[in-house]
């Protein structure tokens, strides 16, 4: 197998920076944050390739384009305070963690919270804090953010990761009822109170299951 590090250069090259990623501060992150250890030993051969993986619990690693789109779309200059919907592997709060100062990131499946504190911690991203929680109500005590991002797709926009957004902060999240289909949107808060809703792209995700997302009963097969 190719030396890992230059599969994942070149993946930058060939298949984030080739479909139309720009900033820099992405492009430096993704060049830099080791992909294989946040999947299983089994699957480190496919690294690099720009797909989706599965993790534990019937969940899955984001594709690396996907990862950077939503990262890009977030609109970062270095330095702010982020909060993450879904931490599956911990991979795309890797990413966060680069660019940010602090990233918090929260995920439903403990095994899955478990398993990226461990890796992240592993490499030493000290400003990365994970909860085993209800990431659809955002995590109120650290709140307000700069941006948010959620990585799995809800019937709407939650409320409260709104609420918990600064004025002129962004939230970009997958939406839509359709389980094969959702729109990536980007709300912005605005002064005095509104919200700037923009569509970004068609996306797949698997679903953001909670108080303001799916119930268990009603989510969306996969
Ligand atoms: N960002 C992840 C990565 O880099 O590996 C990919 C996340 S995966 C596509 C979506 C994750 O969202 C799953 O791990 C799932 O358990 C989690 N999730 C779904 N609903 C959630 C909720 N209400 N709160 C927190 N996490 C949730």
């Amino acid at each position: 197998m190719r030396d890992l590090s230059q599969l994942r250069a070149d993946m930058v090259e060939n298949q984030i920076e080739a479909r139309g990623i720009k900033s820099s501060l992405v492009l430096a992150a993704l060049r830099k944050v080791p992909r294989e250890a946040f999947i299983s030993d089994r699957l480190r051969e496919f690294a690099y390739e720009d797909s989706p993986l599965p993790i534990a619990a019937g969940q899955t690693i984001s594709q690396p384009y996907i990862v950077a789109l939503m990262t890009e779309a977030l609109g970062l200059a270095g330095g702010e305070k982020i909060l993450e919907i879904g931490t599956g592997s911990g991979y795309a709060a890797a990413v966060l963690g680069e660019i940010a100062a602090q990233v918090y990131t929260v995920e439903r499946i403990g095994e899955l919270a478990e398993t990226a504190s461990a890796a992240l911690k592993a490499l030493g991203y000290d400003n990365i804090h994970v909860l085993h929680a209800d990431g659809s109500l955002g995590w109120p005590p650290e709140a307000p953010y700069d941006a948010i991002i959620v990585t799995a797709g809800g019937p709407e926009v939650p409320q409260s990761l709104k609420e918990q957004l600064k004025i002129g902060g962004r939230l970009v999240i997958p939406v839509g009822i359709n389980p094969r289909a959702q729109e990536l949107v980007r709300v912005t808060r605005l002064p005095g109170g509104a919200f700037k809703s923009e569509d970004l792209a068609d996306v797949r995700f698997v679903p953001l299951i909670g108080n303001e997302g799916w119930s268990e009963e009603n989510a969306p097969a996969p």
